[in-house]
Protein backbone atom coordinates (compact mmCIF):
# COMPACT_ATOMS: atom_id res chain seq x y z
CA UNK A 1 0.00 0.00 0.00
CA UNK A 2 1.24 3.60 -0.80
CA UNK A 3 2.12 5.87 1.97
CA UNK A 4 2.75 9.35 2.57
CA UNK A 5 6.53 9.36 2.28
CA UNK A 6 7.58 13.62 2.69
CA UNK A 7 8.53 15.27 5.88
CA UNK A 8 5.94 14.30 8.73
CA UNK A 9 6.67 17.91 10.29
CA UNK A 10 5.22 20.05 7.26
CA UNK A 11 1.96 17.88 8.18
CA UNK A 12 2.03 19.32 11.36
CA UNK A 13 2.67 22.64 9.79
CA UNK A 14 0.22 22.48 7.61
CA UNK A 15 -2.41 21.52 10.38
CA UNK A 16 -1.38 24.13 12.66
CA UNK A 17 -1.18 21.54 15.64
CA UNK A 18 1.02 18.98 16.56
CA UNK A 19 -0.10 15.64 15.32
CA UNK A 20 3.09 13.45 17.24
CA UNK A 21 4.60 12.27 14.23
CA UNK A 22 8.40 11.84 15.43
CA UNK A 23 8.47 10.42 18.43
CA UNK A 24 10.66 11.48 21.03
CA UNK A 25 11.11 15.28 19.03
CA UNK A 26 7.37 16.20 19.45
CA UNK A 27 7.94 16.69 23.30
CA UNK A 28 11.06 18.32 22.74
CA UNK A 29 12.13 22.48 21.76
CA UNK A 30 13.46 21.30 18.42
CA UNK A 31 9.71 20.70 17.86
CA UNK A 32 8.98 22.52 14.09
CA UNK A 33 5.67 23.55 15.89
CA UNK A 34 7.13 24.99 18.78
CA UNK A 35 9.82 26.57 15.66
CA UNK A 36 7.96 27.61 13.44
CA UNK A 37 3.92 27.35 13.80
CA UNK A 38 3.35 28.96 9.84
CA UNK A 39 2.19 26.52 6.95
CA UNK A 40 5.34 25.23 5.00
CA UNK A 41 5.89 26.53 1.41
CA UNK A 42 6.44 29.86 -0.14
CA UNK A 43 3.93 31.90 0.75
CA UNK A 44 3.57 30.09 4.44
CA UNK A 45 4.87 32.86 6.94
CA UNK A 46 1.52 34.71 5.14
CA UNK A 47 -0.71 34.77 8.07
CA UNK A 48 -3.07 31.61 8.29
CA UNK A 49 -6.58 32.45 7.64
CA UNK A 50 -9.59 32.20 9.18
CA UNK A 51 -10.83 28.69 8.09
CA UNK A 52 -14.72 28.18 8.31
CA UNK A 53 -17.17 25.98 6.82
CA UNK A 54 -16.23 23.13 4.05
CA UNK A 55 -12.59 24.24 4.77
CA UNK A 56 -12.54 23.35 8.66
CA UNK A 57 -14.17 20.19 7.65
CA UNK A 58 -11.35 19.31 5.36
CA UNK A 59 -8.85 20.56 7.89
CA UNK A 60 -10.32 18.43 10.38
CA UNK A 61 -10.56 15.46 8.28
CA UNK A 62 -6.67 15.96 7.05
CA UNK A 63 -5.80 16.20 10.77
CA UNK A 64 -7.18 12.82 11.69
CA UNK A 65 -6.07 10.98 8.63
CA UNK A 66 -2.64 12.01 9.00
CA UNK A 67 -2.72 11.53 12.75
CA UNK A 68 -2.98 7.66 12.05
CA UNK A 69 -0.72 7.76 8.42
CA UNK A 70 -3.78 7.05 6.34
CA UNK A 71 -4.77 7.73 2.63
CA UNK A 72 -7.57 9.03 1.37
CA UNK A 73 -9.15 5.41 0.22
CA UNK A 74 -8.05 3.83 3.54
CA UNK A 75 -9.81 6.70 5.81
CA UNK A 76 -12.90 6.55 3.33
CA UNK A 77 -13.47 2.80 4.09
CA UNK A 78 -13.04 3.84 8.11
CA UNK A 79 -16.10 6.01 7.42
CA UNK A 80 -18.09 3.60 5.34
CA UNK A 81 -17.33 1.14 8.26
CA UNK A 82 -18.02 3.49 11.09
CA UNK A 83 -21.74 4.56 9.14
CA UNK A 84 -22.59 0.97 9.14
CA UNK A 85 -21.84 0.43 12.62
CA UNK A 86 -24.78 1.07 15.34
CA UNK A 87 -24.27 4.39 17.31
CA UNK A 88 -22.97 7.88 16.62
CA UNK A 89 -20.79 7.83 13.47
CA UNK A 90 -18.59 10.00 14.35
CA UNK A 91 -17.74 8.28 17.45
CA UNK A 92 -17.22 5.03 15.04
CA UNK A 93 -14.82 6.52 13.50
CA UNK A 94 -12.28 7.47 16.04
CA UNK A 95 -13.13 4.23 18.10
CA UNK A 96 -12.42 2.29 15.14
CA UNK A 97 -9.05 3.90 14.54
CA UNK A 98 -8.24 3.62 18.14
CA UNK A 99 -8.56 -0.15 17.61
CA UNK A 100 -5.73 -0.85 15.29
CA UNK A 101 -2.81 -2.79 16.21
CA UNK A 102 -0.10 0.04 15.05
CA UNK A 103 -2.14 2.58 17.16
CA UNK A 104 -2.29 0.15 20.34
CA UNK A 105 1.79 -0.80 19.69
CA UNK A 106 2.63 2.99 19.90
CA UNK A 107 0.52 3.82 22.85
CA UNK A 108 2.11 0.81 25.06
CA UNK A 109 5.06 2.21 23.61
CA UNK A 110 6.49 -0.36 21.69
CA UNK A 111 7.44 2.31 19.41
CA UNK A 112 8.48 5.41 19.66
CA UNK A 113 6.06 6.83 16.95
CA UNK A 114 3.27 5.58 14.62
CA UNK A 115 5.37 4.55 11.96
CA UNK A 116 8.04 2.93 13.96
CA UNK A 117 5.18 1.07 15.62
CA UNK A 118 3.93 -0.17 11.98
CA UNK A 119 7.11 -0.72 10.78
CA UNK A 120 7.43 -3.14 13.77
CA UNK A 121 4.24 -5.35 12.80
CA UNK A 122 5.25 -5.36 9.19
CA UNK A 123 8.56 -7.05 10.02
CA UNK A 124 6.73 -9.04 12.17
CA UNK A 125 7.97 -8.66 15.76
CA UNK A 126 4.41 -7.92 17.07
CA UNK A 127 2.49 -10.64 18.82
CA UNK A 128 -1.31 -10.54 19.70
CA UNK A 129 -2.20 -13.66 22.12
CA UNK A 130 0.95 -15.09 21.34
CA UNK A 131 0.50 -15.24 17.72
CA UNK A 132 2.69 -12.87 14.96
CA UNK A 133 0.16 -10.51 13.54
CA UNK A 134 1.64 -8.09 10.73
CA UNK A 135 -0.92 -6.00 9.96
CA UNK A 136 -0.97 -2.76 11.05
CA UNK A 137 -5.05 -1.85 10.32
CA UNK A 138 -5.74 -5.73 12.77
CA UNK A 139 -8.17 -4.31 15.16
CA UNK A 140 -7.60 -5.33 18.75
CA UNK A 141 -10.44 -6.29 20.85
CA UNK A 142 -11.11 -6.38 24.67
CA UNK A 143 -8.97 -9.11 26.29
CA UNK A 144 -5.93 -9.05 23.69
CA UNK A 145 -2.56 -9.36 25.03
CA UNK A 146 0.28 -7.54 23.00
CA UNK A 147 3.57 -8.97 23.28
CA UNK A 148 7.28 -8.06 20.75
CA UNK A 149 8.77 -11.36 20.03
CA UNK A 150 12.56 -11.66 22.18
CA UNK A 151 15.15 -10.37 20.01
CA UNK A 152 13.42 -7.11 18.75
CA UNK A 153 12.76 -6.22 22.63
CA UNK A 154 16.45 -6.06 22.91
CA UNK A 155 16.60 -3.68 20.10
CA UNK A 156 18.13 -0.42 21.57
CA UNK A 157 15.16 1.37 20.23
CA UNK A 158 12.34 -0.17 21.36
CA UNK A 159 14.10 -0.60 24.87
CA UNK A 160 14.85 3.99 24.67
CA UNK A 161 10.87 3.88 23.20
CA UNK A 162 9.84 1.76 26.25
CA UNK A 163 11.25 3.70 29.06
CA UNK A 164 10.40 7.25 27.78
CA UNK A 165 7.04 5.63 27.79
CA UNK A 166 7.30 4.45 31.04
CA UNK A 167 8.32 7.70 32.05
CA UNK A 168 5.54 9.76 30.98
CA UNK A 169 3.17 7.11 32.21
CA UNK A 170 -0.63 8.01 31.62
CA UNK A 171 -1.47 4.70 29.86
CA UNK A 172 -4.90 5.04 28.76
CA UNK A 173 -7.75 3.47 30.78
CA UNK A 174 -8.16 0.49 28.65
CA UNK A 175 -4.79 -0.44 28.66
CA UNK A 176 -2.68 -2.17 30.62
CA UNK A 177 1.44 -2.89 30.44
CA UNK A 178 3.05 -5.14 32.73
CA UNK A 179 6.61 -3.91 32.84
CA UNK A 180 7.81 -6.82 34.58
CA UNK A 181 6.93 -8.88 31.81
CA UNK A 182 6.67 -6.23 29.00
CA UNK A 183 3.71 -7.10 27.62
CA UNK A 184 0.81 -5.19 27.12
CA UNK A 185 -2.95 -5.79 27.22
CA UNK A 186 -6.04 -4.75 25.79
CA UNK A 187 -8.40 -4.44 29.40
CA UNK A 188 -12.05 -2.86 27.25
CA UNK A 189 -12.91 -1.46 23.99
CA UNK A 190 -11.98 2.14 24.06
CA UNK A 191 -14.87 5.01 24.80
CA UNK A 192 -15.19 8.51 23.21
CA UNK A 193 -14.25 9.80 26.53
CA UNK A 194 -10.71 8.07 26.31
CA UNK A 195 -9.70 9.48 23.05
CA UNK A 196 -7.74 13.27 24.06
CA UNK A 197 -6.63 14.21 21.32
CA UNK A 198 -8.72 17.13 19.79
CA UNK A 199 -10.95 16.05 17.38
CA UNK A 200 -14.09 17.22 16.19
CA UNK A 201 -15.42 14.39 14.25
CA UNK A 202 -19.07 15.79 13.90
CA UNK A 203 -17.03 18.33 11.07
CA UNK A 204 -15.65 14.85 9.39
CA UNK A 205 -18.82 13.26 9.40
CA UNK A 206 -20.79 16.67 8.15
CA UNK A 207 -17.75 16.77 5.52
CA UNK A 208 -18.67 13.30 3.70
CA UNK A 209 -22.05 13.64 3.99
CA UNK A 210 -21.76 16.31 1.58
CA UNK A 211 -20.14 14.07 -1.43
FE1 LIG B 1 4.74 17.35 14.50
FE2 LIG B 1 6.37 15.91 16.01
FE3 LIG B 1 7.34 17.26 13.92
FE4 LIG B 1 6.52 18.51 16.14
S1 LIG B 1 8.26 17.13 15.96
S2 LIG B 1 6.09 19.10 14.06
S3 LIG B 1 4.73 17.27 16.72
S4 LIG B 1 5.90 15.57 13.87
Amino acid sequence: MARYTGAVCRLCRKEGTKLFLKGERCFKDSCAIEKRNFPPGQHGTARRGKVVGYGLQLREKQKLKRMFGLLELQFKNYFAKAEKMKGVTGENLLLLLERRLDNIVHRLGFGSSMSNARQAILHGHIRVNGKKVDIPSYLVTGGDSITLDEKYLKNVHVQNALESARGKGGLLPWLEMNWETMSGKVLAMPKREDIKYPVSEHLIVELYSKV
